[in-house]
């Protein structure tokens, strides 16, 4: 099946892209490159140089993308590309929902008028725990129908165009020409491709597991951790981190599994919470670097807990996560770390 991943050059839209192209799928990679990088697009491209494209382009050229579409006969979308990171967001807000939500409609404007204007027919977008903020009592480990209250613009922009993407699911729907619509809202995504091949690459980097490498690595004298008051067992933020590879096995069985008129949303997240301290005990334990930690004030927009429930991915598409021990997950980050100590280097 011939797929756009847009946001290919990306961490997690890379890794979706090679999955795929394993799978013997056709993929077409659109990314501005403003945060992805070129290397991996050259790399997959020499490795599948029959099935593999690149498009640099914004997604939200409408012009580029409908070209695109129409040009490799493109039917299925997975919406990676956009602005994730939570503090960023708060500083930013105008950056974030002009780019998040502003060009996903320039992408969703393309993808409504390919094909002569019967649209594509797949959208499988990446959406994000940071849409439930603070989940209410009773509500952790977090379910799909917990109520979404975000507590970042990021969470808000990502909120947002989940409602968009339902109106244009009515919308097909009302035409007679429906659309399979599915909305994974990951929790947070770690480690690296295992053949060694890709990796995680951002500038400025501020995710939690590669920041924590990077001390341990010696790339940095220290790092902080933000807030050591909050109401959980040490103090610290929970989180669910998901290994990339798995997440992306979510995608290719909701891409197989959701049906022409159906729109669901999923949770993909292992079902297991860890604090900041310990993730960072796991990172000293994998690199065997006991790298300085200092506390530091609570960031702005963070969640105090979030962790899934995956009883609705496992009994719908029959997704589990494989990869469920933390050391294993950021052993695979702090390989390629080690062995690509300037990233990609591009
Ligand atoms: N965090 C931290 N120090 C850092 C980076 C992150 O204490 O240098 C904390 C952050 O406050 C959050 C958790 O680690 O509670 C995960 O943050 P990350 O940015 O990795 O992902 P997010 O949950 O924001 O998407």
């Amino acid at each position: 099946m011939p797929i756009l991943v847009t946001g290919g050059a990306g961490y997690i839209g890379s890794h979706a892209c090679q999955r795929l192209l394993k799978d013997g799928h056709t993929v077409v990679s659109l990314d501005s490159l403003h945060r992805g990088h070129r290397k991996p697009m050259d790399m997959l491209r020499f490795a599948y140089p029959n099935s593999f494209t690149f498009v640099h382009s914004d997604l939200g050229d409408t012009k580029t993308v409908l070209d695109t579409l129409n040009t490799h006969e493109l039917d299925t979308v997975m919406h990676f590309g956009a602005l994730a990171y939570v503090g960023e967001s708060v500083e930013d807000p105008l950056w974030y929902y002009r780019n998040n939500i502003g060009s996903g409609i320039g992408l969703l404007d393309a993808c409504d008028a390919a094909h002569g204007g019967r649209g594509i027919k797949r959208f499988i977008f990446s959406s994000s725990c940071a849409t439930y903020g603070d989940p209410p009592e009773g509500m952790i480990p977090v379910p799909e129908h917990c109520p979404q209250s975000p507590t970042s613009p990021y969470g808000f922009t990502k909120l947002h165009f989940e409602h968009i993407l339902k109106d244009y699911a009515t919308k097909r729907e009302m035409q007679d020409n429906p659309i399979a619509l599915t909305m994974l809202r990951y929790f947070n995504v770690a480690g690296s491709d295992r053949t060694g091949m890709l990796g995680e690459d951002h500038t400025p980097e501020t995710h939690l597991i590669p920041v924590a490498i990077d001390a341990a690595l010696g790339k940095r004298d220290s790092m902080s951790i933000f807030g050591t008051d909050y109401p959980t067992p040490d103090g610290t933020n929970i989180r669910d981190y998901v290994h990339v590879e798995d997440l992306i096995s979510a995608h290719a069985l909701a891409m197989d599994s959701t049906q022409i008129g159906q729109v669901e949303a999923f949770n993909v997240g292992i079902g297991k919470g860890y604090s900041v301290r310990e993730i960072l005990d796991s990172v000293k334990r994998v690199s065997s670097v006991n790298f300085a930690v200092h506390d530091a004030p609570k960031r702005a927009g963070d969640a105090i807990a979030l962790y899934n429930d995956p009883t609705k991915i496992k009994s719908t598409l029959g997704w589990e996560a494989q990869i469920t021990d933390i050391d294993e997950v950021v052993a695979s980050a702090f390989n390629w770390f080690k062995a690509h100590p300037d990233g990609y280097g591009d």
